[in-house]
C-alpha cells in the first residue's frame, strides 16, 4: 500500500489493523455465493463452508504449533479471554476442585482483569500482580503468589500499550510447578512473534483477528488436549465447537482469520525486520528534535511495531489535537474515551503527570517510510505548538 495523499497517517496498529487486501479477497465469496451454513453437513454448500472453516482452523493452529482440534473459534479475544478464565473457574467449581485463587497481572487488557475480578462474586480469589518498571512480570513475584493453591495464571504475551513481551515459557513453568493452568492473552502476539504452545507451556491462548490484518469480530481460543484442559461453556445452544462455543460459525470472518494467519506465518520475519527499522527511524527522528523524550517499557523484550513515548513537556491530548492528520493514541482504545491516566503506565510507576504526556505509536505492515518521516515531522511540529507560550 503506498502513502495515500490527503488521508490521515495511521500509526495506531495496536488498536486495530487494516484488513489485508488478500484477506478481503478470501472472505468475499463467503458473503455472496458460498453462503452455506458450515454446520449443514448434509449438502454440498454446507460442506463447502465447513471445509473453509477447517482450512482456517488448521492455519490458525499451524501458527502456534497446535492441533486444529485444539482451536475453538470465537468472536474475538474478549470472548476467548472470558471463556478461558470463567470457563476454567466454573468447571473447577462444578467438579469440586478446591483451588480458588486466580492470578493475573496489573497491565492486562480490561477484559482479562474484569473476567478475573468478576469471579470474586462466584467464590474465587482474584490476585492482581504488579509489574517491574520495565513492564515485565518478575518470576519471583509469580512464584510467591502461588504458595496458595491456584487454579489459573493468566499473563498476556504482548502488552497492547507498551509492547513488552513476557517470558511465557518461564512463567508457565512456575505455574505448572504449582499445579495451576496457564492462560495467555496473545491478541498482540499472535502472528507478530513466534509462539509455540508446547515449547512455551501454554494451556489456553486467546487470539484476535483484527490485530493481525484480519477482520474485526472474529478470534480463537486454543484449548490444550493433552493433558486436557476442561472448561464450562458460557453459552447454551447447539453445542458447536466441542460444546464450548454454541452458535453458527461466521464463515467469512473465519476464512479471513485463516488467511491472515497464513500470511503472518509466511511473512512474520520479513514484516518484523521492516517494521523494526521503521520504528528506529521514527524514534531517532523525533528524539533528534525533541530532547528529553523517554521510551516506556523494556527496550529489549518488545515487539517491533510499538513505541510508547513520554514527552518532556506538553499534554498528549493537546499534541494530538495539534496533529489532526496523525492517528496515534494515548492508551488502549477502550479506555482512551475517558481522560483518565492509563492504568498500564501507572503500573509501571509513571506519575499521572508523566502518563498525561505519553503517546502510543503503533507501526504496521502497511506503514511506509514516507509516512514515518511525515508522521515524525507532524509530531515534532505538534509538540512545538502544544508547548510554546
Ligand atoms: C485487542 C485486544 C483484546 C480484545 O480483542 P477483541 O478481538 O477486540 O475482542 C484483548 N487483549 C488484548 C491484549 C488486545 O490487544
Amino acid at each position: 500500500m503506498t502513502a495515500r495523499p490527503n488521508r490521515p497517517i495511521y500509526l495506531d496498529n495496536q488498536a486495530t489493523t487494516a484488513c489485508d487486501p488478500r484477506v478481503l479477497a478470501v472472505m468475499l465469496p463467503f458473503f455472496t455465493e458460498r453462503f452455506g451454513n458450515p454446520h449443514s453437513a448434509e449438502h454440498a454448500m454446507g460442506r463447502d463452508a465447513e471445509q473453509e472453516v477447517e482450512t482456517a482452523r488448521a492455519r490458525i493452529a499451524a501458527l502456534i504449533g497446535a492441533d486444529p482440534r485444539e482451536i475453538i473459534l470465537t468472536s474475538g479475544a474478549t470472548e476467548s479471554n472470558n471463556i478461558a478464565i470463567k470457563g476454567a473457574a466454573r468447571f473447577a467449581l462444578r467438579h469440586d476442585n478446591p483451588r480458588r485463587r486466580i492470578v493475573t497481572v496489573a497491565t492486562e487488557h480490561k477484559c482479562v482483569l474484569e473476567s478475573v475480578n468478576d469471579l470474586a462474586a462466584e467464590g474465587f480469589e482474584p490476585v492482581i500482580l504488579p509489574v517491574r518498571t520495565d513492564g515485565l512480570l518478575d518470576p519471583a513475584v509469580l512464584e510467591a503468589a502461588l504458595t496458595v493453591p491456584t487454579l489459573l495464571v493468566s499473563v498476556m504475551a504482548v502488552n497492547n500499550e507498551i509492547g513488552v513481551v513476557q517470558d511465557l515459557a518461564a512463567l508457565s513453568a512456575i505455574a505448572h510447578t504449582a499445579g495451576a493452568l496457564f492462560h495467555t492473552d496473545a491478541a498482540q502476539g499472535f502472528g507478530k512473534i513466534p509462539l509455540d504452545v508446547a515449547a512455551q507451556g501454554i494451556d489456553l491462548m486467546s487470539i484476535s483477528g483484527h490485530k493481525i490484518y484480519g477482520p474485526k469480530g472474529v478470534g480463537a481460543l486454543y484449548v490444550r488436549r493433552r493433558p486436557r484442559v476442561r472448561l464450562a461453556p458460557l453459552f447454551s445452544g447447539g453445542g458447536q465447537e466441542r460444546g464450548l462455543r454454541s452458535g453458527t460459525l461466521a464463515t467469512p470472518l473465519i476464512a479471513g482469520l485463516g488467511e491472515a494467519a497464513r500470511i503472518a506465518r509466511a511473512e512474520m520475519a520479513e514484516d518484523a525486520a521492516r517494521i523494526a527499522a521503521l520504528r528506529d527511524r521514527f524514534a531517532a527522528r523525533v528524539a533528534a528534535s525533541v530532547s528529553g523524550i523517554a521510551f516506556n517499557g523494556s527496550l529489549r523484550a518488545r515487539i517491533p511495531g510499538n513505541l510508547n513515548l513520554t514527552f518532556p513537556e506538553g499534554d498528549a491530548q493537546a499534541i494530538m489535537r495539534a496533529a489532526p492528520e496523525l492517528c496515534v493514541s494515548t492508551g488502549s482504545a477502550c479506555s482512551s474515551a475517558e481522560v483518565e491516566p492509563s492504568y498500564v503506565l501507572k503500573a509501571l510507576g509513571l506519575s499521572d503527570d508523566r502518563a498525561a504526556r505519553t503517546l502510543r505509536i503503533g507501526i504496521g505492515r502497511f506503514t511506509s517510510p514516507a509516512e514515518i518521516d511525515a508522521a515524525a515531522d507532524m509530531l515534532i511540529a505538534a509538540h512545538h505548538t502544544a508547548t510554546k507560550g
